[in-house]
């Protein structure tokens, strides 16, 4: 099989911070090459590495915002957040858990550290991934999955290699939980020391990988250290990851949407006049309303 190759490692740019709560590295769209286009149905990816937050009785977060046209994916990997939107979602996502809100047709909502934990302080790790949908489901009804930890399926590797978390499309035969419009897999693969896990997706995929923990080296030639993005060309199907230290390797591939992408802000759409309409929507109050 044909193996598919590192086309390039980023190191993680230097973080703004989106409201007061979470400080990101932002790899899709701000880095080149790694455009809307380029990695679509993956149309944002923000990681917020590591970071101590003090003590507050006012939980940090970002206020109230809409989205439209697509779906937002927050992955927790230490501390817990919040979430709630004007189509009443919402929930707490904590260590391992996913939340994944359809925006579709258009929704307002806010994101916060949860409160008990803000009380504590702590340190602080997630990444928000924006998935685009097609043009046929833009307009569907927002949705909400609320996907904990001990409901991820997993595959467990050999000789105590470690696992692979399946929270959307396969890995081997393990199927995922969330469920996706269009086709994509993604993997949290927590590989121990010496730990080695391979991966086969459709040479069109998008894939990307995002080093949450440890060191690892992918085709047995190029190290990737924690918080670095890895993109993978679409020249090849297969490729593996090798852990050199106990790592956590956050792992994306979709099948790309080939439609035009007109996004601005909070909304990922096919057309200005789409756009102009969104703004529209959200200053007429048609997303809903949200204390
Ligand atoms: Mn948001």
């Amino acid at each position: 099989m044909k193996t598919r190759t590192v086309e390039l490692i980023v190191s993680p740019p230097n973080p703004r911070f989106v409201g007061d709560a979470f400080r990101v590295h932002n790899f899709i769209p701000s880095i080149s090459p790694m455009t809307m286009e380029r990695m679509n149905p993956f149309v944002l990816l923000d990681y917020a590495s590591k970071f101590y937050f003090s003590p507050t009785d006012t939980p940090r977060g970002v206020g109230v915002h809409p989205h439209k046209g697509f779906e937002t994916v927050t992955i927790a990997y230490k501390g817990k957040v919040a979430h709630h939107d004007s189509h009443g979602g919402g929930g707490v996502i904590g260590v391992g858990d996913v939340q994944w809100m359809t925006a579709s047709s258009g929704l307002l909502h806010k994101e916060y550290h949860e409160e008990e934990w803000s009380k504590q302080g702590g340190e602080f790790q997630m990444v928000q991934l924006w998935v685009n949908l097609p043009k046929k489901d833009k307009m569907s009804p927002p949705k909400y999955q609320a996907i904990v930890n001990s409901d991820i399926p997993r595959y467990k590797l050999k000789n105590n290699q470690g696992e692979v978390e399946v929270i959307a499309g396969m890995y081997k035969d393990t199927m995922g939980t969330a469920s996706t419009f269009t086709p994509i897999n993604l993997l949290n693969a927590k590989l121990n020391k010496g730990g080695k896990a391979n991966f086969s997706f459709p040479d069109n995929y998008n894939t990307a990988l995002v080093l949450i923990e440890g060191t690892v080296i992918v085709n047995a030639a190029e190290e990737v250290p924690a918080d670095h993005f890895v993109l993978m060309a679409n020249d090849g199907k297969y490729f593996e990851i090798e852990a050199t230290e106990d790592a956590i390797i956050l792992v994306l591939s979709g099948e790309p949407i080939n439609e035009p992408i007109v996004a601005r802000g909070p909304f990922v759409m096919n057309t200005e006049g789409e756009l102009k309409q969104a703004y529209q929507e959200f200053t007429d109050g048609e997303f809903g309303e949200l204390d």
